[in-house]
């Protein structure tokens, strides 16, 4: 891959890209997401990827998983339904043993899928779909064979590989979060705290991530608008104090009204 500059979204552009309801617009017209995370072990990632994704940013979230998980999901998230026709999917963290078989069935589909945690590790290749892999360091570097110390030293190169080999948009998390294309074109997340790394903001960001695929964007789009509004969200939540995840996804809609007046 020849060398490219590594871009970063301006407050001004996430405002020209986020998808916003037209006045004509019904919850259909707007998208709708699915998220197959969480399992009986897991739980908690299954809500907050739910959380994540039920932020407003498309019409409509769907729950597909575990019965006693499915329960829990409509009870912290009233406005999320079960299964039926989606435009995207969310799927793999807390999916322990059946993160494989929710990849497959997602793929299945042929609707754009964000692919986190537990499913990573079933990536065999190119999806098939359009496709956004969240891996960690340490999930990007079992997926490519190294170790973690590897893509910590050398992110950039490991994110743009890693899009090259598998046709999908990796979204590199960590310190320094770098959404790389196939193409070879990498946004860099200028948004976020440290104070993110606590458990399940991972998850959170997944579920971001399919509901602005599920309303429209691009997949290279789609990952780095997610993940600024991600790390505008903590930093918002935070404003210097400690964090949990779920405060992340309370925090979306005070950063999106936030944003510059499109011109
Ligand atoms: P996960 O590794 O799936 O739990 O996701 C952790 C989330 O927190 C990702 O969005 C990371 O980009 C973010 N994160 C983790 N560590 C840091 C850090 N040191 N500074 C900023 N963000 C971080
Ligand atoms: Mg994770």
């Amino acid at each position: 891959l020849p060398p490219a500059p590594v871009e970063a979204l301006q407050p001004e552009d996430v405002a020209a890209i986020l998808p916003r309801p037209r006045p004509d617009a019904h919850k259909y017209t707007r998208g709708v997401v699915g998220v197959r995370c969480g399992s009986a072990a897991y739980p908690g990632a299954g809500l907050l990827s739910v959380a994540g994704a039920a932020t407003g940013l498309c019409g409509m979230v769907r729950y597909v998983g575990d019965r006693a998980v499915a329960d829990r999901v409509r009870e912290a998230h009233p406005e999320v339904v079960g299964d039926g026709r989606v435009q995207a999917w969310v799927v793999g963290s807390g999916g322990g043993e059946h993160a494989g078989r929710e990849l497959a069935d997602a793929v299945e589909d042929g609707v754009p899928v964000v692919v986190d945690a537990d499913a990573l590790a079933h990536v065999r290749g190119r999806l098939g779909v359009p496709g956004v892999l969240t891996p960690h360091a340490g999930e990007l570097a079992a997926m490519l064979g190294t170790d973690r110390s590897e893509v910590e030293a050398r992110p950039l190169a490991h994110a743009r590989r890693a899009a090259d080999e598998l046709g999908a948009v990796v979204l590199l998390k960590g310190r320094h979060t770098l959404v790389a294309e196939p193409t070879g074109r990498v946004r860099a997340t200028t948004t976020g705290v440290p104070w993110l790394a606590t458990a399940g903001a991972g998850d959170v960001l997944g579920g971001l991530v399919g509901a602005l695929l599920a309303a429209g964007l691009e997949p290279f789009d789609a990952a780095s608008l997610g993940s600024w509004l991600h790390g505008a969200a903590a930093t918002l939540a935070s404003d210097g104090g400690p964090i949990v995840a779920s405060e992340v996804a309370r925090h979306v809609t005070a950063v999106v009204r936030e944003l510059p007046a499109r011109v």
